[in-house]
């Protein structure tokens, strides 16, 4: 017997093709292509506009949603919600959910989904649990684009997912941005996520503007510049961590091989072919990366670049000796960018009651 085909994890001439070998006219394909990011639909039998047989022959012969959800958490702020769901294989990611609701009048309430590009990661960050467990394998493109329809889905639907958590009545809610910053270094596994990017962009689908969606990289030279070749200009973000290879090496340990001069250098490259404003992420720990010098060192760094810093006090790994900085020191850190002209925001630490660090559920639940 083969396999069922996953759905998702095609492009839509894949799905045009799979289509047409059924022998169905070319408009099914859209059909399809909208049931699934239209209409999130999860099983075939509820495409009502598509003939029963069609119907029966993909319930019998395709898959469509490869996440099984085996725990979930909400933030005692009810604003961050993190599944851990487990693949086919067996494998496990995590995926964050982040309501930001604004009181301003201009501002819109903004629902950020973190999804994940890798299980497990080979990059080994020395503060971040995913790291410390190693890389299992690439996700398809399938599951990097389940992660975005399940929570749109959760958030349009008022349904009940496995731990009990309800979403807060409010049916207009609506997912609005995405970003590539969960488990995995999704320059690693490049050809699949940006496929999912693409899927997710579609017009004619889910249709996610290219301004909503951000990919964070560890600071892979090679593939920043391949990113500045993409048709779909979506915001890029480097986990920069410190401003010297000295103190970055003991950090990030992929700085060995790509030092921070290449990966300014690629960034530089990245600026002048795509015009984009660049993020540098920056996670404050306590004693580490937190003087003022070192934001100095920051600032000169930067100087003159498109760019903007985003400071996030780290959340802290069980065991790990890194502890986030004090808020005064965060504080002084992003007074001296500022007063050097280096745009920043500093970012709510979002909850940090449910291990909202990367790969603090999957390593407390023995997952790995
Ligand atoms: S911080 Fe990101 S790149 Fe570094 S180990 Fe964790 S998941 Fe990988």
């Amino acid at each position: 017997m083969t396999h069922p085909t996953p759905l998702l994890d095609l492009t839509h001439a894949e799905l045009a093709n799979l289509l047409a070998g059924w022998g169905q006219p070319r408009f099914r394909a859209d059909q399809v292509w909208d049931w699934l990011y239209g209409k999130l639909a999860t099983d075939p039998a509820g495409m009502t506009n598509l003939p029963a047989a069609l119907r029966d022959r993909l319930a019998a012969e395709t898959t469509i949603d490869p996440l099984a959800p085996i725990h979930a958490q909400r933030s005692a702020d009810g604003q961050t919600i993190k599944w851990l769901f487990r693949l086919p294989d067996g494998q496990t990611i995590e995926t964050v959910l982040m309501h930001y609701d604004d009181t301003r009048a201009s501002a819109r309430a903004r629902r950020t989904v973190c999804i994940s590009s890798q299980a497990g990661c080979a990059m080994g960050c020395v503060f971040c649990a995913t790291g410390q467990a190693g890389l299992a394998r690439n996700l398809t493109a399938g599951e990097i684009v389940a992660q975005v329809l399940y929570a749109a889905r959760w958030l349009r639907d008022p349904f009940q997912d496995l731990t009990g958590l309800q979403r807060p009545v409010r049916s207009d809610d609506r997912l609005t941005n995405v970003v590539v910053m969960g488990m995995g270094e999704p320059l690693a596994n490049y050809e699949r996520v940006w496929q999912a990017l693409r899927t997710i962009n579609n017009e004619a689908g889910f249709n996610l503007g290219t301004r909503h969606i951000t990919l964070s990289t560890v600071g892979l030279p090679q593939g920043i510049r391949r990113m500045a070749g993409e048709p779909l200009r979506i915001n890029l973000a480097v986990s920069l961590h410190a401003p010297n290879d000295a103190l970055r090496e003991k950090l990030v340990p992929v700085n060995s091989r790509y030092p921070i001069a290449e990966v300014m250098a690629a960034v530089g490259d990245y600026i002048a072919r795509t015009n984009r404003r660049v993020t540098f992420e920056y996670a404050l720990m306590a004693g580490i990366d937190d003087t003022p010098a070192l934001a100095h060192e920051l600032a000169a760094l930067l100087a003159g670049l498109l760019c903007h810093v985003n400071l996030i006090p780290l959340n802290p790994v069980a065991e790990s000796p890194y502890r986030p900085s004090t808020s005064e020191n965060a504080a002084a850190f992003q007074a001296i960018l500022e007063g050097r002209g280096i745009p920043t925001t500093m970012r709510t630490r979002r909850g940090i009651d449910i291990d909202a660090g990367c790969g603090q559920l999957r390593r407390r639940l023995g997952q790995t």
